[in-house]
């Protein structure tokens, strides 16, 4: 397996850019997820990778080769598109053996590989059935099998779950990433589906506008978000957004809102304009009797052990998620706390982040 990078990677249709600048590397036996809304750049930059699109600027290398206008062919890699397109006509085993086919590899090679293959998947005792009445589950391992016998360099997947329903897609994430664990696997998968991101990726490179916005693990862009973007692209429900207005300074370490001065983390950067943003998770709001950043309870949404309480306020709703137990009624007025250590102040004008104690070691994109 080996590394994959990009260099400031660029594709243009026409006047209209779909990737702009896009710089990542993607480390040998990394699980690296391009995520984003439809129409973001995901599908393009991974077609570049592959070799189905050719690049209008930048470099992309695989391993040590440069490989930026190489075909697909030419290319060890292995590209799984939604993982249902088997050949009908065919056996498993004619399926899982055709890429080898194509290489006319000697025959016996082949059926060790599609074996193998069959085993890792755990589908040897339908090697022979039909594809026609295989179950949705055993045709995803089928087309796997079919990508995992070539043995490449690197997988890349697009939305390969997109056409499952939402249980049976949550049950392929954890198979998907096993697989990828047991072959030592570099693999790079796009969605934009965040739960997915999430749960199985090493590494997410979140896009918007063709433009990588933030790379980092989950638990970066979790916690550290580069813009209002990516924390509004994150989490569900996603970080509250409060707006006010003032002059921030490096080493501010509080900002007054509705005459609450509430605790941030110490800032490393001055804003350079006014209209500032203060970001905050819904698990890191709790009531408080005391505090003057005052609302009214609007509603709650009951999820088993937590509960959201959704909350009126002047900065518009601020959602808490508490203890089931916590008893609010609605239209009942309440104050607001937040944990000062996880709060992001982003410049409004920009969307982006202002440096702060939070984000120290954080890898912005
Ligand atoms: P989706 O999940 O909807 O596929 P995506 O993030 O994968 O979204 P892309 O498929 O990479 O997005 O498309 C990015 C943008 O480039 C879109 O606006 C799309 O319409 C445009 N685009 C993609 N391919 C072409 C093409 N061959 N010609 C013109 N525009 C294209």
């Amino acid at each position: 397996m080996a590394e994959i990078r990009v260099e400031n990677l660029e594709k243009s249709f026409g006047s209209f850019a779909a990737v702009r600048g896009a710089d990542f590397t993607v480390r040998d036996g990394e699980f690296f997820c391009l995520l984003g809304p439809s129409g973001c750049g995901k599908t393009t930059t991974l077609r570049m990778i592959a070799g189905l699109e050719l690049p209008t600027g930048g470099r992309i290398f695989l391993g040590a080769d440069e490989v930026t206008t190489q075909r697909a062919s030419q290319r060890d890699i292995a590209f799984v598109f939604q993982l249902f397109a088997l050949y009908p006509h065919m056996n498993v085993r004619a399926n899982i053996a055709f890429p080898l086919r194509c290489q006319s590899m000697p025959r016996a090679e082949i059926r060790r590989r599609v074996e193998e293959a069959a085993r890792i998947l755990r589908i040897s005792e339908i090697l022979d059935k039909p594809v026609s009445g295989l179950s949705g589950g055993d045709r995803q391992r089928v087309a796997l099998g079919r990508a995992i016998v070539r043995q490449p360099t690197a997988f890349l997947m697009d939305e390969p779950l997109g056409a499952l329903d939402a249980e049976f897609r949550r049950l392929m994430c954890g198979e998907l990433r096993a697989l990828h664990d047991r072959l030592e696997a570099t693999t790079v998968y796009v969605t934009h589906d965040q739960l997915e991101a999430m749960s199985m990726a090493d590494k997410i490179a979140v896009m918007n506008n063709g433009v990588v916005e933030q790379l980092g693990s989950p638990r970066e862009i979790y916690d550290r978000p580069a813009s209002m973007f990516v924390a509004d692209f994150i989490g569900s429900p996603p970080m509250n957004f409060v707006d006010f207005d003032a002059r921030l300074a490096s080493g501010d370490r509080a900002v007054r809102i509705d005459g609450a001065e509430i605790a941030i983390p110490e800032l490393r950067e001055t804003a350079r304009q006014p209209r500032c943003t203060l970001g905050v998770r819904p698990e890191h709001v709790r009531l408080s009797d005391t505090s003057p950043l005052r609302g009214s309870v609007y509603g709650t949404e009951y999820l088993g052990t937590t509960q959201i309480v959704t909350v009126a306020t002047g900065h518009g709703f601020v959602k808490a998620r508490l203890p089931s137990e916590t008893s609010v009624r609605l239209g009942e007025p309440v104050g607001l706390a937040f944990r000062p250590e996880k709060l992001s102040i982003f410049d409004r004008q920009s969307g982006r982040v202002l440096r702060s104690a939070l984000h120290d070691g954080a890898t912005h994109g």
